[in-house]
C-alpha cells in the first residue's frame, strides 16, 4: 500500500496547471507569459518582471540542507500554514473525511479542515497537556486521513516525546498520515522527527522560517515527507506561491551569517524563557507558569483579564488564550527582547508576599 491510497482520488489524477515558467526553462528571450519585458523601479536585481519559478532551485537545496531532507523530499510554500491546507485538500474529501487534532492546539488545522468541509475528530489532551495515546489511536476511525501532532505545542510548550511519535508512525501505517508540525523545534532539545520520513512514507513533518530564523514577513514554510507526497502536493500548489523578494530574504537569512545571527537569537530567546520563567513564577496574581519548549510562555493567572488589560494600557499586547480548553484562566506571553520581557515584568509587578 502506498500512501497515495489515502489522498483524494480525483486530486491523484488532477491535470495539474503548466505555467509558463515551468515551460520555459533557459530560454533567452521570454515571450510566453504576457510579462513586462522591463523591470520594475527599484528591482535591485531582482528581475521582479518575472514570474519567479514555482520552487526554486536553490532555496530548496538550502532548506534541504537545513533540515537534512533530499530536495525532492521538500515542499516550500508561504508559511507552514500553506502546506496545512493543501495537505487538508489532497488527502480530506469533501464532507467525508476527517482530520484528528488534540486541543487545546494550533488554531490552523481546524479552520483548513472547515474551509475543506472536512470532519474534525478531537482528541483533548490530559490536564498537563500531553498526549493520551491510546485513545488518539483509537479515534482513528476510516474517514481520518490525517492526524495532525504540534510538538512543542502551541499555545502550551509542551513537547511530544519521540518514543510516542514513532509508536504513532507505526500504529498509523496503511490508515492516516502523520502530520508532525515543528513550528517551535529550534527552541527545543527535542530531536526532529524529520528523519522518520525517510522510513515511513505517511509521515509529514512542517517546519517554517517565521519563528525561529525571523521571516514571519517573508511567509515561508516547509513540508518534509515521502517524494510521493511532495508530488502529489506540487500538483495542486498555486502556480507561483513564492514572490521573488521573499525568497531573496530566505536565501540572505539562510546564508552563514544569516544563520549564525538567527542561532545567536534563539540563545538569547531560551536564557530569557527561563529567567523570565522563574520571575513570573515570583509575583502575585499568578498561579502557574507552564514549562515550555517554545519561544513562549502560557501563564496561568487569577485575574488574566484584568492582567491582558493592565499590559494593554502600558502598550503591551500579549494573546488572550482562555478560550482554550484547559487555559481559561492563561495568557500566552512571546519571549522579546531581554528590554521587553523586562518591561513586561515591571508592568506585572508586585512579589508574591
Ligand atoms: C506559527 C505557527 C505556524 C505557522 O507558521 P507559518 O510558517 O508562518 O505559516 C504553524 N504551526 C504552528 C504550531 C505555529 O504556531
Amino acid at each position: 500500500m502506498s500512501v497515495l491510497d489515502l489522498a483524494r482520488p480525483e486530486i491523484r489524477t488532477l491535470q495539474p496547471y503548466s505555467s509558463a515558467r515551468m515551460e520555459a526553462e533557459g530560454a533567452q528571450i521570454m515571450l510566453n507569459a504576457n510579462e513586462s519585458a522591463w523591470p520594475p523601479a527599484g528591482d535591485a536585481g531582482l528581475g521582479c518582471n518575472r514570474y519567479p519559478d514555482p520552487q526554486p532551485g536553490g532555496l530548496l537545496q538550502a532548506l534541504a540542507t537545513l533540515y537534512g531532507v533530499r530536495s525532492e523530499q521538500l515542499f516550500v510554500g508561504r508559511g507552514s500554514d500553506e502546506a496545512i491546507d493543501l495537505l487538508v485538500r489532497a488527502f480530506c474529501g469533501a464532507g467525508q473525511d476527517a482530520i484528528l487534532i488534540q486541543p487545546p492546539t494550533f488554531g490552523m488545522y481546524a479552520v483548513c479542515a472547515r474551509i475543506q468541509n472536512a470532519n474534525i475528530v478531537e482528541v483533548p489532551l490530559a490536564d498537563d497537556f500531553s498526549l493520551d495515546i491510546e485513545r488518539l489511536v483509537g479515534a482513528v476511525t476510516p474517514a481520518v486521513k490525517l492526524v495532525f501532532l504540534c510538538t512543542p505545542n502551541n499555545p502550551s510548550g509542551k513537547s511530544i516525546a519521540r518514543t510516542d511519535i514513532e509508536y504513532l508512525a507505526k500504529a498509523l501505517v496503511g490508515r492516516a498520515v502523520l502530520v508532525v508540525d515543528e513550528a517551535y523545534i529550534e527552541f527545543s532539545d527535542q530531536q526532529s522527527a524529520v528523519d522518520l520520513i525517510n522510513t515511513y512514507d505517511h509521515v509529514a513533518v512542517l517546519r517554517t522560517l517565521s519563528k525561529a530564523w525571523a521571516l514571519a514577513g517573508a511567509r515561508i514554510g516547509s513540508l518534509l515527507a515521502s517524494p510521493d507526497v511532495i508530488a502529489l502536493i506540487r500538483r495542486i500548489m498555486p502556480p507561483y506561491p513564492l514572490p521573488l523578494p521573499c525568497v531573496s530574504a530566505a536565501m540572505s537569512e539562510l546564508s552563514a551569517s544569516g544563520q549564525a545571527a538567527a542561532r545567536d537569537n534563539i540563545a538569547i530567546v531560551r536564557e530569557q524563557r527561563e529567567i523570565m520563567r522563574a520571575a513570573l513564577a515570583r509575583l502575585s496574581g499568578i498561579r502557574e507558569v507552564l514549562p515550555s519548549d517554545a519561544n513562549f510562555l502560557a501563564v496561568r493567572f487569577d485575574d488574566a483579564g484584568t492582567v491582558y488589560q493592565r499590559l494593554l494600557k502600558a502598550g503591551i499586547v500579549v494573546r488572550d488564550i482562555r478560550r482554550y480548553p484547559n487555559l481559561k484562566d492563561a495568557l500566552r506571553i512571546t519571549i522579546g527582547t531581554p528590554e521587553e520581557n523586562a518591561r513586561v515584568l515591571t508592568v506585572l509587578g508586585g512579589e508574591k508576599p
